[in-house]
């Protein structure tokens, strides 16, 4: 399989390549050259494969003979080993939730896939590959378990100090071996910055194979798909209409979403549901799409005001704004709604959500009386336990610890601080 730049500036590549480079040259976003649909007859008889058949059968045209078949299955089962369970929260609605792994965040699943990936691409190499990335909370950790004990794989994190949460910070900054967390004097931004100046660094590059893990990799794009396949597996009623409400931010999951539509799952359409930082609900509204700087709110992992991935939605329906208005629906919602609808589900329905969940279930709510016979289901991305100072307050109540919380929490930290972008330099060249 070729990966095409985006930016179409720059020449194809195989999936090796696009792994390792994450952006493309000409700085574009790389995007599969030819999409295939998948049998029929697997989308029907769909409940008779096992999650790791269907992440084989949904990846393996990304990936050609680049990944023997072996090794492929290998990976997909270490990725998927763990639940996806789809609860009933509401007649026609249900929740999917992707917060079973080891960081209890669904960045968990495209992080394993993608380390796993770049562990078994560069296994000959003998220069190890060192990936910088910096986070605002939930890539760190799900980027620091997916990467530990990653041969010829190191790990640099960037994360603000102060500015995650104390369980977001335990993930990232007490497993040690191969992965370093920098805690950085500043802002998310900052963090972001520093990284950016250090993949342009021409010291830097001479001694080191930097590559990222954020969201705009493929590796970490395209595993999404497959929990929207399992999701599918495990309705009973498979005839009637399926919506997925997903709380989005770069808009990698529901773009990921898109591909699996594409592949032949009966998806009717998608809800965008986010919060006031409303990009994507505007453009649809206006077709005007104008990029603004991040508000804070309560579901931060959604603070983005320049999704990266919007460019591959727009690829993925041809450039053509009435064929994406039609399968993109796309709500915006303030904190106070977010937290009444916490609130609402704990009351009624007797379920915890975190704020982005909350936001997803915002978003079915704006639709599921409008559409009749139709099967609604929001992602809940996050377990509640990792925004724990958002949801406890409001709904009075202490969520107990899960086993892979406990596991990390007592850990002693370990991370280097740091200020200025020659700490980091100095970090990347002496390590
Ligand atoms: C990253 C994240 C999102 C946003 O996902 P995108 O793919 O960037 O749209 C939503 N919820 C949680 C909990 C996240 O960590």
């Amino acid at each position: 399989m070729k990966y095409t730049s985006l930016n179409k500036k720059a020449s194809n590549v195989p999936f090796k390549e696009a792994v390792i480079k994450g952006l493309a040259p000409d700085k574009g976003l790389y995007f599969p050259d030819t999409i295939t649909p998948l049998n029929e007859d697997f989308i029907k008889h769909i409940s008779h494969f096992s999650n790791e058949e269907i992440g084989f059968e949904v990846i393996k045209q990304f990936i050609g003979d680049e990944i023997p078949e072996k090794e492929l299955k290998r990976i997909i089962g270490e990725t998927l080993s763990f639940d996806f369970p789809l609860v009933d929260i509401e007649y026609n609605i249900k929740a999917l939730e992707l917060f079973h792994g080891p960081t209890m965040a669904f960045k968990d699943i495209g992080a394993r896939f993608m380390a796993r990936c770049l562990g078994y691409l560069n296994r000959d190499s003998k220069r190890a590959v060192t990936v910088l990335v910096a986070t605002s909370g939930d890539t760190g950790g799900a980027v620091a378990s997916g990467f530990l004990d990653v041969k010829n794989v190191n790990v640099v994190i960037l994360y603000p100090s102060k500015k995650v949460s104390d369980v977001q910070e335990k993930q990232l900054t007490t497993l040690g071996k191969n992965i370093n967390a920098l805690e950085v004097e500043g802002t998310f931004d900052d963090c972001q910055a520093m990284v950016k100046k250090a993949f342009l660094d021409k010291s830097i590059i001479a001694n080191r194979q930097l590559t990222s893990a954020n969201s705009i990799n493929v590796a970490r794009w395209l595993p999404q798909m497959f929990y929207f396949f399992i999701a599918y597996k495990q309705l009973s009623e498979k005839n009637r209409k399926l919506v997925f409400s997903v709380p989005s931010g770069n808009y990698g999951n529901i773009c990921a979403a898109m591909m699996a539509k594409r592949l032949g799952l009966p998806i009717h359409h998608f809800i965008a549901s986010t919060n006031i930082n409303d990009i994507i609900p505007k453009y649809l509204l206006t077709g005007k799409y104008s990029p603004e700087p991040s508000k804070q709110t309560i579901s931060n992992a959604m603070d983005v005001g320049d999704p990266s991935n919007f460019i591959r939605i727009q690829e993925i329906y041809n450039h053509n704004f009435e064929a994406l208005k039609n399968d993109l629906h796309s709500y915006s919602f303030t904190d106070d709604e977010t937290v009444k609808a916490m609130l609402h589900l704990y009351e009624y329905n007797n379920y915890i959500a975190d704020p982005h969940g909350a936001v997803g279930y915002l978003g079915v709510k704006k639709e599921h009386k409008k559409y009749i016979d139709t099967q609604f289901v929001f992602l809940e991305t996050a377990h509640p336990v990792k925004f724990l100072n958002v949801v406890s307050p409001i709904i009075k109540k202490n969520i107990p610890l899960p086993p892979q919380i406990k596991k990390v929490i007592d850990q002693p930290k370990k991370a280097t601080f740091i200020k200025k972008y020659s700490e980091l330099k100095s970090f990347l060249l002496n390590n």
